[in-house]
């Protein structure tokens, strides 16, 4: 079978060499070069896009800002999931929250904004501090803005102007303003669903941000009451999109009570633990989902935490050293802040978990690996 990926980054890399052992051929569509390629080799292979879907058994994405005409190409075969909605919504965040509104799903108090006065009246009925956040691109904390003070409308609105406007009339922009969170912690749940509706969910795994950029996750600390929240909005979610494939929900946990941050239609950066925590990692999952195959379980097999890479040249060798390490290189070239790769490190119980991340941030130096020992301190 094969199997075609839109983007070619590091998620369509650990899906290609996940699909291997189960004999699913896969390529990927360079949403910027506009080529087929390999994902793992980088082979640039001599077909279109419109063969490369006519030879393809089943589509996927990697990410959600997909270019429209490439996504009714693609759903146009009938061969496309998690589906254009998934996509569309995933990629938008007045989408978004309206999904969550008609699920029931909580989320932080907002307002959406198309001209200044709405900006003012979110000042007024949501307070401060905002966080403010482009609703049709951004990732990685990028096109946000923190409004702290009044002083600060005029600035951020006219940034957010420029934004606005730079929308065409069939794809228009506009702008979220969220209430700023006090938040206890961030976790996120990653679950997958398959043709016939079954799923299988991931044990929630608690994440650290730094600059807006996942740092760090660990899996296997959570209580049932939380996990069960995660998966009732799960449930809700996938089952409303009639979602095929891998679904990630980051939540902000709020003295228990988790409200949803946002969703993403796809494999996920806090779900990469799943490769050494679980027996079937979500990337496998996905493309067992995405090809009509069984789901695979989704069990805590060891305690996991995952460190990224962020902006380095290698990953340093003396990490190999600590037991039940894995280095995952994304073949990438570095540039300052870039997701270059990730850490696993897996452990039989929450203390070994963090005498190990103590151990690891000998070799990975504060600096370029925020809160790993803060995050073995807590564990041990
Ligand atoms: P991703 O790479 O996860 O897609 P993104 O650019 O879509 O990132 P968000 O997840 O919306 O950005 O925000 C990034 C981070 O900023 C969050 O993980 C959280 O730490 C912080 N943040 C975002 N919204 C809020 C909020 N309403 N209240 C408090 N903190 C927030
Ligand atoms: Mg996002
Ligand atoms: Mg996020």
């Amino acid at each position: 079978m094969t199997i075609l990926i839109l983007g070619a980054g590091q998620l369509a890399r650990m899906m290609c060499l996940a699909g291997a052992p189960l004999n699913l051929n896969v390529v990927a569509y360079d949403v910027g070069s506009k080529q087929i390629v390999h994902p793992l080799t980088g082979q640039v292979f001599d077909t279109t896009l419109a063969q490369a879907i006519a030879d393809a058994d089943a589509i996927t994405a990697e990410f959600e800002h997909i270019p429209d005409d490439v996504l009714t190409l693609c759903c146009a075969s009938n061969k496309f999931y998690p589906g254009k909605a998934a996509i569309k919504t995933g990629g938008d965040r007045a989408l978004e929250k309206a999904l969550l509104s008609k699920t029931a799903v909580a989320c932080a108090p907002y307002q959406l904004i198309t001209e200044k006065a709405h900006l003012e009246q979110a000042v007024a009925t949501l307070g401060k501090p905002l966080v403010i956040k482009t609703c049709q691109a951004g990732y990685d904390g990028k096109g946000q803005w923190r409004l702290k003070s009044d002083e600060q409308i005029d600035q951020i609105w006219s940034e957010m102007a420029d934004f606005i406007a730079s929308g065409t009339e069939s794809a228009p922009h506009s702008i979220i303003a969220e209430q700023m969170i006090p938040f206890d912690r961030e976790v996120s749940i990653i679950g997958v669903r398959d043709k016939s509706g079954n799923t299988a969910i991931y044990p929630l795994t608690e994440n650290q941000h730094t600059n807006g950029v996942l740092t760090l996750s660990v899996a296997g600390k959570e209580k049932s009451t939380i996990q069960k929240q995660a998966e009732d909005a799960f449930n809700k979610l996938a089952s409303e999109l009639e979602y095929v494939g891998v679904l990630a929900i980051e939540f902000f946990d709020v003295g228990g009570q988790l409200l949803v941050n946002e969703i993403a239609p796809r494999v996920h950066n806090s779900g990469h633990w799943t490769q050494q925590g679980s027996h079937c990692s979500q990337f496998e999952n996905h493309m067992r989902a995405v090809a009509g195959l069984p789901l695979g379980s989704t069990e805590l097999q060891r305690v996991t935490a995952m460190i990224n890479v962020l902006g380095q040249a290698s990953i340093p060798e003396q990490v190999l050293s600590v037991p039940s390490v894995t280095s995952h290189w994304y073949g990438k070239m570095a540039k300052p802040g870039r997701k270059m790769g990730h850490i696993n490190v897996s452990a039989n119980n929450l203390h070994q978990l963090g005498e190990r991340l103590a151990q690891l941030s000998e070799y990975l130096p504060e600096e370029d690996y925020p809160g790993v020992l803060a995050a073995s301190t807590a564990l041990i």
